[in-house]
């Protein structure tokens, strides 16, 4: 959303914000009559932005190689400039059009390519179809949407609609998509969009949604639930849920919390309600007395506690980092947190490329086979499904140790203790990560890298510059990641009735 000459115009991306969180529109239109705080783009999110560039970049070379003459709109001009460059390249039929601008008022849109097709049009012989580069691997709802913004802001220059319209995936992959067949939801969308926009309500509330953790609004909105006490801040809650209670008058983690026993809540099943006072109590008594605290759930059979095997002196613990901007995604390190002789050993397998994938998936499918024959009772313990996930993955896309995997899940010998955690435990912490709950079993950690997406950040550094010491930082957090596993399994342990 900005405002040119006293206009205000809309992008592809205002409309997509809209149909996620309505108070991200709401809260635009109050920028644009005073300026608000943003928060700032993490490293993760520059990243992400020179992917995409390099992405962009990549497919045209491909155009190039395939003889077609790309014209590229410069970026540094003003919007009516960048406009009048794209339509002088559009009547002149160049093949292919990069960073094109877009103009109806009141909308435009700057898209990847516009790529030539021989339909006829006001321009002549010819007209053009929209293409955007795409990092993801799949399409997805707001990339069509955005489509067919572009499409429609096309249509009015050159007279005709496009036939179809593309996504040039991460993966290289190209997807097309008929215009005709999202035109009507698009056109419905932009219209509760305008109307939204030319009549804002008076006042407006954030609603937590998956936009948030990208949102620019993120600081402020998460400021505000603090302020209020939202119930968002209950771990493991969900929308519904907040609506229903907030349906029934709860509107804070302490009125949750001080709720009596037994009150029904509307449509709210009450094991449920039961579940999240319980959660606001523990949360609300930490903050109250600083002091971590947790419950004891409960036991059904096979489950919570029941899945934790006898620790056994061969017992590893288990951890993957993945870069999934890598084409095709890669598993770049492996790492195992064990006992030799009564010392700790931390045991990495890397892999910078497929080829090396394969083989370092082999070297550890290899390594776990020869543990399991000297420790029969042992297990492989990690957090969470990824790392099951990714062994059944790459077994599968490498053909190979694929009966060793099979094995392993037949005998029961991945130990998940993320599942373990959820039924067998309640604790005071907001959200149950690893390192939330490492509050209880070990110091607060040390070390430049702190979470999965900075080690992603780190590792496509170390991809430009080469630079060691990139690399050892990524060892020492999955090492810490392992060892955290361990120190939950033996906490677990303590804990068990
Ligand atoms: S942070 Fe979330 S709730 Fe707030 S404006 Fe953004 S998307 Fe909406």
């Amino acid at each position: 959303m900005r405002k040119i000459g006293g206009k205000i115009l809309f992008s592809a991306t205002d409309l997509v914000n809209f149909l996620g969180c309505r108070h991200c529109s709401w809260l635009d239109l109050k920028d644009l009559e005073q300026p608000l705080e943003k928060a700032e783009d993490d490293a993760e999110a520059i990243l992400l932005k020179e992917k995409g560039l390099e992405h962009e970049r990549a497919y045209v070379e491909r155009l190039r190689e395939q003889g077609l003459a790309v014209a590229e709109i410069p970026q540094g001009l003003s919007i009516e400039e960048r406009v009048r460059a794209t339509e002088a390249e559009m009547a002149g039929g160049a093949d292919v059009i990069y960073q094109a601008a877009l103009l109806g008022e009141p909308w435009h849109g700057y898209a990847d390519f516009l790529r030539r097709v021989p339909a006829s049009s006001n321009l002549g012989p010819w007209s053009y179809e929209v293409v955007d580069a795409k990092l993801a691997h799949t399409p997805r709802p707001h990339h069509v949407m955005q489509l067919c913004v572009y499409s429609d802001l096309l249509a009015r220059i050159q007279g005709r609609e496009p036939h179809s319209m593309h996504l040039v995936l991460g993966d290289g992959r190209e997807a097309a998509f008929r215009s005709s067949g999202f035109a009507h939801y698009c056109a419905n969308a932009r219209r509760r969009f305008e109307r939204f926009v030319y009549g804002p309500p008076a006042e407006s509330y954030p609603e937590p949604c998956r936009l948030c953790d990208t949102c620019r609004w993120r600081d402020r909105c998460g400021a505000q639930w603090e302020t209020d006490d939202h119930l968002t801040l209950v771990a493991n809650i969900q929308r519904s849920q907040i609506r229903k209670l907030n349906d029934a008058g709860i509107a804070t983690v302490r009125a949750l919390a001080q709720m009596p026993a037994r009150s029904p809540v509307r449509k709210l099943a009450p094991e449920t309600l039961a579940r999240l006072r319980a959660q606001a109590g523990l949360q609300v008594q930490k903050r109250e007395t600083g002091e971590n605290v947790y419950e004891l759930l409960g036991t059904q059979p096979g489950r919570g506690f029941q899945r934790l095997p006898r620790p056994d002196d061969g017992d590893l613990f288990f951890d993957i980092e993945g870069d999934p901007l890598y084409p095709d995604g890669l598993e770049y390190l492996f790492g195992f947190y064990y006992f030799e002789d009564g010392e700790p050993v931390f045991k990495p397998f890397w892999a910078h490329d497929h080829d090396a994938e394969r083989t370092a998936f082999q070297g550890l499918m290899d390594f776990i086979t020869r543990e399991l024959e000297r420790h029969p009772d042992a297990h492989i313990y990690h957090y969470n499904h990824y790392e099951a996930t990714a062994i059944k993955r790459l077994a599968s896309r490498y053909g190979t140790r694929e009966a060793a995997v099979d094995d392993l899940l037949r005998r029961g010998k991945l130990v998940d203790l993320f599942k373990v955690v959820r039924e067998a435990i309640r604790v005071s912490e907001p959200r149950y990560t690893l390192k939330n709950l490492e509050t209880f079993y070990m110091k607060k950690r040390e070390g430049e890298v702190k979470t999965a997406a900075e080690s992603i950040v780190v590792y496509e550094r170390w991809r430009q510059t080469r630079d060691p010491a990139l690399l050892d930082e990524i060892r020492s957090y999955n090492e810490a990641d392992c060892r955290s596993t361990r120190g939950l399994r033996d906490w677990l342990l303590t804990l068990r009735p």
